[in-house]
This record gives structure tokens, sequence and C-alpha cells, in this order.
């Protein structure tokens, strides 16, 4: 049995656990991270990344097969095209793989130590690792837990056979020709629009009633609106109960029985933390639910234990992994650093995507005191007619008194690009009248965030 000591280990190479291992090794800190599979995690093997890529692939393909029935208003007109799904996943893989290698050779510049096999705690200080050479034992002074979450399983849809999770949805060699998906949140609602525009039919099963219920419907009404012209059947206040065949059986919002043709069946419902197998029980964290509960700082119930990540909590995203490592680095090394949750942007990247930053109207009102909310429509913004994509709005919420920003939302073709200005102005403590007077160049979708704040200070100019 091999043993090695370190300042710092980190446990899973996902986005948070890599990001927190890098600006550890900058800093000089003596750092190894354990890994079982492929650096970069969920993200960057079987989430954002692979799943932006099919989209992307999926828009290509449904603008250009737009253009095959002569109808396109751009004036453009071309033969059918055809798909190659798995030549657009060989693609795809090759852009993993290549940020694979660019993750560890990251890990590498920066003088962290890789230790591959799967980790666990023997005390609070101690970890053991399967590597294919034999057990390695790791000790360090403090250890950061970034093992991510997995896909909830439903146990009477259990995965396999045509039941499937978002991993095996994205490396699919053929296009299902009817696909169900299960749970219309944003993992389900991006890929069943992918595979609708690559030719699948759809039908979405949802229990609530609204798909994408965590935004308010205004927001999400392009969406909707959008799923209905891509011939995307949803089923809302809708239970999936079982398969018979090549069916899903549904029970309906009304109580009946309705049967879904489906030869492939996504299940979307959500994701669970990957707080089993690797020795929770030996330090006896505190949990919050099923997640590890952590303060401001990261810190957990044991001292000298930090956790990041989806292991603690919402919002599951990529880039709050990033920042709570990239924070926790920094105070391992002696630096003091804090962070605004506030201003952690959201995308969703449906078609017409959604962005989110700080709070909506419903929830500023929630919080008390008077909000101004001002709504610019793309319908009135130049750029996004050249782009036919007039459809969506931003919106902006700021209080009433002081003008302050309280929130960001937009809706639209592209959107997600405004994310970064989004969350720039919630984390500057920006005003109403600082993203007003800020000159945006013309002709972008970027002038609607602009005419949006003017038009809470009740002198928009384009509409
Ligand atoms: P993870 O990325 O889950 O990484 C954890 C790592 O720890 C894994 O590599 C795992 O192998 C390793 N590990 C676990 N336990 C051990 C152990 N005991 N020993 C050794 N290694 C271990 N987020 C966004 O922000 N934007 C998006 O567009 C987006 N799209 C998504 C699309 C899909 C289909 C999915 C599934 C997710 C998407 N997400 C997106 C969410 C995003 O992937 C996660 O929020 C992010 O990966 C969480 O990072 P993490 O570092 O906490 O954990």
């Amino acid at each position: 049995m091999k043993e090695i000591s370190c300042k710092l280990l980190v446990i899973g190479a996902g986005p948070g656990g890599y990001v927190c291992a890098i600006r550890a090794g900058q800093l000089g800190v003596d750092t190894v991270i354990v890994e079982a599979g492929k650096p970069g995690g969920t993200c960057l093997n079987v989430g954002c990344i692979p799943s932006k890529a099919l989209i992307h692939a999926a828009e290509e393909f449904e603008k250009v097969s737009h253009m095959a029935g002569g109808n396109s208003p751009l004036g453009i007109s071309v033969t059918a095209p055809v798909l190659d799904l798995a030549r657009t996943v060989a693609w795809k893989d090759g852009i993993v793989s290549r940020l694979n290698s660019g993750v560890a050779g990251l890990l590498k510049k920066a003088g962290v130590k890789t230790v591959h096999g799967w980790a666990t705690f023997r005390d609070g200080k101690t970890v053991e690792v399967e590597t294919e050479t034999g057990v390695q034992v790791i000790r360090a002074e403090t250890i950061v837990i970034a093992t991510g979450s997995a896909p909830v399983e439903l146990p009477f849809l259990p995965f396999g056979g045509p039941v499937i999770s978002s991993t095996e949805a994205l490396a699919l060699s053929e296009v299902p020709k009817k696909l169900a998906v299960v749970g219309g949140g944003y993992i389900g609602l991006e890929l069943g629009i992918a595979f609708a525009k690559m030719g699948a039919e759809v039908t979405v099963v949802e229990a609530l009633p609204r798909v994408l219920a965590q935004y308010d419907a205004e927001l999400t009404r392009p969406v909707v609106k959008r799923l209905a012209a891509l011939g995307i059947e949803v089923m809302t206040g809708a239970k999936a109960k079982r398969t018979k065949g090549d069916v899903l059986l549904v029970e309906t919002s009304d109580g009946k029985s309705a049967k879904v043709a489906a030869d492939r069946i996504l299940i979307t419902v959500g994701r669970k933390p990957v707080t089993e197998g690797w020795g929770l029980e030996q330090i006896d964290l505190d949990m919050a639910g099923k997640f590890i509960r952590i303060d401001d700082q990261c810190r957990t119930s044991m001292r000298g234990v930090f956790a990041i990540g989806d292991v603690t909590g919402e919002p599951m995203l990529a880039h709050r992994a990033m920042a709570q490592g990239e924070m926790v680095a920094e105070f391992v090394a002696g630096h003091k650093r804090s962070w605004d949750k506030r201003s952690i942007p959201a995308v969703c990247f449906t078609d017409p995507e959604l962005v989110t930053a700080g709070l909506s109207p419903e929830e500023a009102k929630a919080h008390g005191g008077e909000i101004k909310v001002g709504m610019f429509p793309f319908a009135a913004n130049g750029r996004a007619m050249t782009k036919l994509g007039e459809d969506g709005f931003v919106r902006v919420v700021a209080r009433a008194d002081n003008h302050l920003m309280l929130g960001i939302q937009a809706v639209g073709q592209g959107v997600s690009e405004l994310a970064a200005a989004f969350g720039l102005a919630l984390e500057m403590g920006a005003r109403l009248e600082d993203i007003a007077g800020t000159i945006h160049a013309h002709p972008t979708q970027g002038e609607g965030f602009q005419e949006a704040a003017l038009k809470a200070l009740g002198h928009a100019l384009h509409i």
C-alpha cells in the first residue's frame, strides 16, 4: 500500500474540483486531485459540452432542412440535408477528448498531482484510492469534496434498454423515431428540442402544470410556443407510469390512462448528489436533505473538510461549482475571499434560450418593497429581426426607490451570450441609470438590455 501526504486533496475532477485544484496549484499549495473517470466530470463528459454540441448540430440541421422546403424568407434554397448522427456524435466526442486533455494539461501545468481511481474516506484527514496498480493512501491537511451528481432513476422506469438518461441520449448513433421525454426541466427540453430538430417525434411528459416550472410563465411563453411549432407534444400534469413494449403508459392530468409510443424513453427528472460509496459515513458530516450542508465559504461541519459543486445543492450549475472551487483554493492558500451568490446567472439552452440572473419580479415583490420592471421585446430590435429571432424580450427588475438592479431575465435567440452582462451588472451593484447610460453597440441584441433599463426609467427610445 503506497502512502502520500499533501496540503490539499480534492476528490472529483469536475468543474468544481479541477478549478479548485488548478487555482490551489497556481498559489503554490501542494495539491492532489483524485478522479475515478475522465477529467472534466459531468459537465465536460456527459453534460454541458456534449449537450451543447448536439444542440448546435440539431440547430444547423433544422435551419438547412427549413431551406430545403424552398420557404426560407432569406431566399436560400438547398436540397434536403441528411444527418448522420453517428458522425455528429464522433465530432462531439472529439471536442470532449480535446477538452479532457486540456484539463489534464492545466492540472499538470499548475503542479497538481492527479491520482486515477475511486476515493473512499478512512477519516477526516485520510482517503484510500483504488488505483489500477493497487491501493493508494493519501493524507491531507484539507480535503475538498467535489463528487458531483448523477441522474435520478425512477424505480418504476429503471434505466436499461429503451429507458435512458441524458448520458446515453448524448451517445445515440441513430435518431429515435419516437422519443418520450419524462421531465420537462431544462435538460429534458434542451435534449427533446434537439432530437425534434433532428427528426424525432417527441412527447414531453411533465408532472407539474407547466414545463420549465422554475421560471415564470411570461418568460417561458416563447419556448412553449416554439415546442408547439416544432411539433413536440407536451403533456402537463401527467405522470409516466411504466412501459409496455414500445409504449409508455401515462396517467394524464384528468386521471385517465394514455399511451405514448416511444422507441426511446429519456428520463430527465433531476439529478442527485453523489454521496454514496465514498465513505461519507466515516466522517459523519451534517447534511441538508440529500446534500452536504455548507456555509457561505463552503465549509462542512467537519474542520478541514470543504464541499463544493452539485454535491452541495442548487443551483447545480458548472459555473457555480467553478466559483466555489476557486474561492476554496484561495482560502486554503490563506487569502480572504467572498462571493455573491445572487449574481450567479442560469442559462437554459432551449430554443429560444433563457437567461436569468438575480430575482424575477415575483421574487423581488416577495422580498417586500416597491419595484420597477422594464421589458423590451426583440420584435423592436433590428439585430433580432435580421436573425429571424423576434420572439422574446429582455426584462429588468429594480428597486423603485434607488433603482438598484435586483434581477435580469431574457428569452430569445442567442441570449445566452448576454448572461455575462447580466451577471456583471448585478455583481457591480448597477442601477438602472448605469445600464441605460452604457453605450451598447448597434445593431446587437444587447441593446434590448439598455432599452429595458430605459423603459423601467420611463423613457425607452425604440418602443
Ligand atoms: P461533476 O461534474 O459531477 O464531477 C464530479 C466528478 O467527481 C466526476 O468526474 C466523478 O467521476 C468524480 N467522483 C465522484 N466520486 C468520486 C470518488 N469517490 N472518487 C473519485 N472520483 C469521484 N451546467 C451548466 O452550468 N450549464 C449547462 O449548460 C449544463 N448542461 C448540462 C447538461 C446535462 C445533460 C447535464 C447532465 C448537466 C448539465 N449541467 C450544466 C450541470 C453541470 O454538468 C454540473 O452542474 C457540473 O458538472 C457540476 O460540477 P461538479 O464539479 O460539482 O461535479
